[in-house]
């Protein structure tokens, strides 16, 4: 957790600090002996005499308070110093409820231990911005667990559904679900608010299962409602998180979403992000394998922005690269974005995958990406997400 402990020698009989002084660090004690005392009515009182492996100073590791006590080296003492910003700096990446308990405790023994060494005031200190920050994260946090387990049995979300368009004749070739949370009191939640978090807590298997039902349900509908067109039927793409694929039976889970909806799995794509790729490339590939004897088809989002490097891609079984929005944002104004969506579009064209460029808003990068040979295209310039209705309305214009 704290990664450099910094060593400190401290020769005998000599201070390694003194009550009332200001302190930000903790020791920890790798030889020798350090005597813990306080002075009181001028007589110095000893309250703890330490050895190896003891830790004292804590406090000053969650109170901004002066020294309670005095430490003074008994002999040769070799102590291990840990500074307030490393353990803040450990604590920002702990989970809000487990720092929660963490500043409480500490506050409940520092009132403790002040009572016991009868100084100070024994009345609750009022609490600091840091754990009043920590109590309103760690209650949201609390809050939103239970409601997304709410929300998932009370049907609060809701698939939203955005076009991908062939760039040269402005045909739907498809549509991407996207979630969004139809919260009683917040309205429409977009998924930055929660779907990281539902990474975090366990929680995206269900949330995913769910995905999958609606979406493939959906997409049957799609084609229903399109009678004897359906073989022409615009596919439906769904998010699909990484953890997803980890969780036990998720194939099954799948193949029963496209069995129960009686749609053609040809028409479901499934998009995952290259983090998938990152850990354990092998077992990614198995998986992917996997996941394509369902029958679907495969697209890797948000391409460009993670680390995967493109040699590597014909390992695996995707069949459509989708160029993050980073590029296509900044490719009119930056030769560094072009270059790298050339780049992307050359080697799609090699490894016979297609090509979707995300987030288009304006005539002119429709134009370039079409010039360049990109296939499919998404984004504001053709439609938000929109309501199953209004998306699949789209198609009759
Ligand atoms: P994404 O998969 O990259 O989805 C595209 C995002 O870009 C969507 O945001 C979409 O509304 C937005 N977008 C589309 N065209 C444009 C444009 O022209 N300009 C701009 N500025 N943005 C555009 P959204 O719906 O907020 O979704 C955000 C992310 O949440 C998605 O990014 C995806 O990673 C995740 N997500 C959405 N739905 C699901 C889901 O069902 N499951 C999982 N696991 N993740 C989901
Ligand atoms: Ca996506
Ligand atoms: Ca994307």
């Amino acid at each position: 957790m704290v990664d450099k402990l910094i060593a400190q020698h401290i020769t005998a009989h000599a201070e390694l600090f003194r009550e009332g002084e200001a302190g930000d660090s903790a020791y920890i004690i790798e030889s020798g002996r350090v005597e813990i005392s306080l002075l009181r009515d001028g007589h110095k009182v000893v309250i703890a005499e330490l050895g190896p492996g003891d830790l004292f100073g804590e406090m000053a590791l969650v109170s901004d308070g002066t020294r309670s006590a005095t430490a003074t080296a008994l002999e040769e003492t070799r102590v291990a110093a840990i500074h307030r910003s490393q353990l803040d700096a450990a604590m920002d990446d702990a989970d809000p409820v487990l720092k929660l308990f963490m500043r409480v405790l500490l506050e409940r023994f520092h009132e403790a231990s002040e009572k016991l060494h009868g100084h100070g005031s024994t009345a609750r200190h009022p609490a600091s911005e840091a754990y009043r920050e920590d109590l309103d994260r760690a209650v949201e946090n609390l809050h939103l667990r239970d409601e997304l387990q709410r929300a998932l049995q009370q049907r609060e979300f809701v698939l939203y559904y955005q076009p991908i368009v062939e760039l040269i004749s402005g045909r739907i070739a498809g549509f991407e679900a996207l979630i969004r949370w139809q919260h009683p009191e917040r309205g429409l939640v977009g998924p930055f608010e929660f779907i990281g978090f539902a990474e975090k807590h366990g929680l995206i298997g269900g949330i995913g299962n769910w995905v999958m039902d609606e979406a493939c349900a959906a997409a049957q509908r799609l084609a229903i409602s399109l009678g004897d067109n359906s073989d022409s039927a615009p596919f439906i793409t769904l998010n699909v998180s990484a953890l997803q694929l980890d969780e036990e039976g998720f194939i099954d889970r799948a193949g029963r979403s496209l069995d129960q909806a009686g749609v053609d799995p040809q028409r479901i794509k499934f998009e995952m992000t290259e983090s998938l790729l990152l850990d354990d490339p092998e077992r990614a590939a198995a998986q992917l394998a996997e996941v394509k004897m369902l029958g679907v088809r495969l697209a890797l989002d948000d391409f460009g922005t993670g680390y995967s490097s493109l040699s590597y891609l014909h390992r695996y079984p995707f069949d459509t690269l989708k160029i993050d929005r980073s590029f296509v944002m900044t490719m009119l104004h930056s030769s560094d974005s072009m270059e790298i969506v050339r780049c992307i579009l050359g080697m799609a064209q090699g490894l016979m995958l297609d090509v979707v460029a995300e987030g288009i808003e304006n005539e002119d990068e429709l134009s370039l990406l079409a010039n360049l040979d990109c296939t499919y295209g998404q984004g504001y310039h053709f439609a938000r997400p929109l309501p199953e209705a209004e998306a699949f309305a789209l198609l009759r214009r």
